[in-house]
């Protein structure tokens, strides 16, 4: 699968239409990945959130500018909190991972598209379970959808990057 790049680092420096933020229902920022989309954005980003997205569902995703980011846009989307697996995690960490692509093509001018590893944070969502299902949705996604030229799954910490290089076949 041509379409699926790795990487290890910050999500925050890539010049990609749209990176994805792993945030939290207020859209207002938090801490992790989150936080620094924030600060990488500026205070413009948490006041256009407040105005206008106002709020989003776990499992839903919505669209802003990025401001001071290099990206154009940031897809906030809101994971679920991991509660011992038997909560409807699964479904929503994959709704949360489709319905940020979906938003991306609704939008019309998003070609690539950055992911962190929503919910493997403070969320607590198992590292190996998340990618399996990041990984098939997007796959599942990307061949249903050739408008999307490039998604790019950005890893942060060593145990991601290697669950990802292995389950990619990297
Ligand atoms: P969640 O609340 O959804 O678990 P976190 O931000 O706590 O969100 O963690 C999600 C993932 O984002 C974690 O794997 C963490 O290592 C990663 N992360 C943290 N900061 C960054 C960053 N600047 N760029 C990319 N990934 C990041």
């Amino acid at each position: 699968m041509d379409r699926i790049e790795l990487i290890k680092g910050d999500i925050t420096k890539l010049a990609v239409d749209a990176i994805v933020n792993a945030a939290n229902n207020s859209l207002l920022g938090g801490g992790g990945v989150d936080g620094a989309i924030h600060r990488a954005a500026g205070p413009e980003l948490k006041e256009y959130n407040r105005k206008y997205l106002k709020w989003c569902d776990t499992g839903d995703a919505k669209i802003s500018p990025g401001f001071r980011l290099p990206a154009k846009y940031v897809i906030h989307t809101v994971g679920p909190v991991w509660r011992g697996g038997n909560n409807n995690e699964d479904e929503l960490l994959a709704s949360a991972y489709r319905r940020s692509l979906e938003v991306a093509v609704e939008h019309g001018d998003i070609k690539t598209i950055a992911f962190p590893n929503i919910s493997t944070g403070v969320y607590g969502f198992p590292k190996e379970r998340a990618a399996d299902i990041a990984i098939k949705t997007v796959k599942e996604f990307l061949e249903q959808h050739p408008e999307i030229e490039k998604v790019i799954f950005v890893t942060f910490d060593d145990e991601n990057y290697r669950i990802y290089k292995q389950k990619l076949g990297l």
